[in-house]
Parts: C-alpha cells; structure tokens; sequence
C-alpha cells in the first residue's frame, strides 16, 4: 500500500495552472484599480463570451465561494449572511460569498485585491438555478447597478428551436444595455472569435476529461475540479486554450506510460453532485486509498459547451447553454448517464446530495434507482455539501463508502 504522500500523483501542469490564475486575478485588479476596463460580474454558466466579445473583465462569484470553501472559511460567513436575512438552507455559495463581503474579508487578498473587484453590471442565467438571480440582486443593490439576466426554463427535455430562439433572443436583448455600460458599440466578428476561442477551449476540455477513459485513468474527479478553473472563469480567452493544450499533452504522457491518477486502479467510480469543496483533499485521499479512481462526473462535464459555433454565436451560445446538464429534465439526464456510465467503464456511483443545492442533487426523485435498473451499476449516497460543513457527517460517509468498495469488491469476486 502506498503511503499517503505518494497516493495522488500531482500534475506538473499545476504550477502553470496557479501563475494563469494569478494572472486572472491580477487583471481583475488592474480594472477595478484604473477603471480602464469594465467589469462585469458574470454566473459561472453564463454568456461570457458575449462579455469577453464586449471589453470587459468578467468576474464569477462562484469561484469565489468556491475558493471561501477550499479554505474552510465558509463557516464563519454562512452565519453574517443569516443574520442578514438569507436562510441557512438556500445555496451556501450564495451565504458564505455574501457573509464574506459583510465581513470584508475575501482570499483574493493575496492578490492585492482588499475585495472582490466592483461590478459595471451583473449578469446571470437561471439555467443552473434561481438562487443566482437573489445572489446578484444582493450586489445590484449595494454597488447600485445594473442586474441583467437570460431567464432559461427549468427541467428542459427537448432542446425545441423555439426554446433556444427565445434564450437566444433573450441573450441578444442583453447588447443595448452592455453597450452603453461598456461605452463601446458590439462588434458581431469579435463576438464570433470570442465564441470561436471558448468552443476550442470546452474541446481541450473535453479533450481533458475525455483521457479518463484509459485505464488507468491519469486524471481523477478532485483532480478535474481544481483544473477546471480556467474553462469557468475564462472562457472565451487565449489563457484557457493554451492552458489546456498544455494539461491534455501532460495527460497523454501519463497516458502512454500507463501512470495513473492514483497508484492503484482497482476500482472506477462516477461522481453525481457538487464537490465538497472543505473536503477535496480529505476525499480523494480516501478514495485512493481504497483503490478507487473517480474517473467521471456530472459537475466537470458541466464546462462542455461544445455546440457553441462561431457561425451562428447567438443561436449556438442558446444551445449549448441549454443543453447543460443541470438544466434538463430527468429523462434526458439519465440518458446522459447512462452514456457516461459506459464510455468511462464505471464500476458505482457516487451521489453526493448537496443540502444547500437541491439543483446539482439528483437523489431526491429515484434516479439513482433508474440508473442503477437500467445499467446494473450500484450506487452509494453520501449527504453533505458544497461549502456548508455542518451538513456533512464524516465519519458515517466514510464508512458508507468503505462499505460500497468493498460490495465492488464482492461483485467482482463472483
Ligand atoms: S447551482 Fe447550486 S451551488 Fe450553484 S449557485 Fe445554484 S444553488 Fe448555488
């Protein structure tokens, strides 16, 4: 058995993954700092492209709870949001990004940054959730600015050319206002450039993800989260595609020489839900440790948006930020599944209900059970949360998964 410093192998490509960052950051810094930029605050799912097209900086709030999480802070902020009036149970990206702004507190200090970068404009699209919207409202009304938003049905199950003409329509409405917040007229060939980088960039993603199919896999789940940072943040930029082209050649190396995520690969499993953020680490030393490599998931796949095209940008950004997963009905989303299931040769799956995001929990109405009678692949569930950490119980978790390698174990003994 290896021990635990040796049990998740570090891409090299991480070092570059944190100067690119930086320099994201960095930039953020320089337009709140000199106003030569715009900068408009932007739903991780949302039009980007059409901000990057337009001149701004484009900030995501999410990744900034995301970081409050990674560092264990998010509890002491969740409770400053409730006193303030947001409910414990509503999504806790959302309570402890707003209690850390009560606060005056943000990681991006160390960028230089006393707090997250002021808005121009905020911009969010419901099709992840309706949460965002209240999110955004709250910063709407403290910087007073604009709020604008795409309004995406919920539970889509066919992606009808009505449906992505109306988003589309919805999402080209946005232009006269962003043009007279940004002072600058919307030039549609930047804007199919813009569209044309990000779709290369979701590829190389895609690309990415795509090589933990090899077994072993050189790529894992709590891997794939942290490298996903570009893909969410900047999309639509040079940055992503040439931070891609790099990870995916590291990746084929591992792939030719047979070097896994984790030195052992007994055991290949899917993850459905959010990650804990408080516990990446934590987890995926637990699953290396039981042999088991997480080698696909709902959330990363989630940065795919490959539909995008260049030829036709309004009509191809409705499309492929419709077709997110997150943003259909269940009959679609066992389907995509079940594909994932076999393309990736999964062994179990894991669900990871997120108490404060009912949205990225798909346990609560018997999919699991579907999956499980449609495909034969056993599952496990585990209750926890994105940043929140009193909804997760440690101890019962570990053991349930324990317990669910070890049945893997027995069903491939008989
Ligand atoms: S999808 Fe979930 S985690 Fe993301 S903003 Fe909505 S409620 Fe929060």
């Amino acid at each position: 058995m290896a021990n635990e410093q040796q049990l998740i192998r570090k891409l090299n490509s991480t070092a570059r993954l944190r100067e690119i960052m930086d320099g994201y950051f960095v930039r953020l810094k320089q337009a709140a700092e000199s106003g030569n930029k715009k900068i408009a605050w932007c739903t991780s799912v949302g039009p980007e492209e059409l901000l990057y097209a337009m001149g701004f900086e484009v900030y995501c709030p999410e990744n900034h709870a995301a970081m409050l999480g990674a560092a264990k802070t998010a509890e002491q902020y969740i409770p400053v949001a409730v006193a303030h009036g947001y409910s414990p149970d509503i999504c806790s990206y959302l309570t402890s990004d707003i209690g850390a702004f009560l606060k005056q507190e943000t990681p991006l200090k160390k960028y230089g940054l006393a707090a997250p970068p002021r808005p121009d404009v905020l911009v969010y699209n419901t099709n992840q959730c309706a949460d965002v919207q209240h999110w955004f409202a709250f910063y709407a009304r403290h910087f007073n600015v604009p709020l604008v938003g795409i309004h995406t049905p919920l539970r889509v199950n066919e992606l009808s050319p009505h449906t992505i003409a109306y988003i589309a329509r919805e999402m080209e409405a946005l232009v006269p206002q962003l043009e007279q917040i940004a002072g600058s007229k919307f030039d549609m060939d930047r804007f199919k450039e813009t569209v044309k980088i990000s779709r290369a960039a979701c590829v190389l993603w895609r690309q990415v993800l795509e090589t933990a199919q090899h077994r072993p896999s050189p790529l894992n789940f709590f891997d794939a989260s942290i490298h996903m940072g570009p893909v969410v943040v900047m999309r639509g930029t040079s940055c992503a595609v040439d931070y891609y082209k790099l990870l995916l050649q590291e990746l084929q190396e591992r792939l030719h020489a047979n070097v896994g995520a984790i030195p052992r690969e007994k055991y290949r499993l899917y993850w459905e839900g959010m990650p804990l953020w408080f516990k990446l680490s934590a987890l995926a030393q637990l699953f290396a440790k039981l042999d088991a490599s997480v080698v696909a998931s709902t959330y990363c796949n989630s940065w795919v948006f490959d539909d995008l095209d260049a030829d036709d940008p309004f009509v191809s950004s409705a499309l492929a930020y419709t077709k997110l997963f997150i943003a259909r009905s269940d009959e679609v989303k066992e389907k995509v599944l079940a594909e994932l299931l076999e393309k990736y040769a999964v062994d179990g799956m894991v669900y990871h209900e997120a108490k404060t995001c009912p949205r990225n929990s798909n346990n609560h109405y018997g999919l699991p059970q579907h999956i499980q009678h449609k495909t034969g692949i056993p599952y496990v569930e585990i209750q926890g949360d994105l940043n929140d950490a009193r909804c997760f119980s440690e101890e019962q978790s570990i053991i349930a998964i324990e317990t669910f390698i070890k049945q893997l174990e027995t069903r491939n003994q008989l």
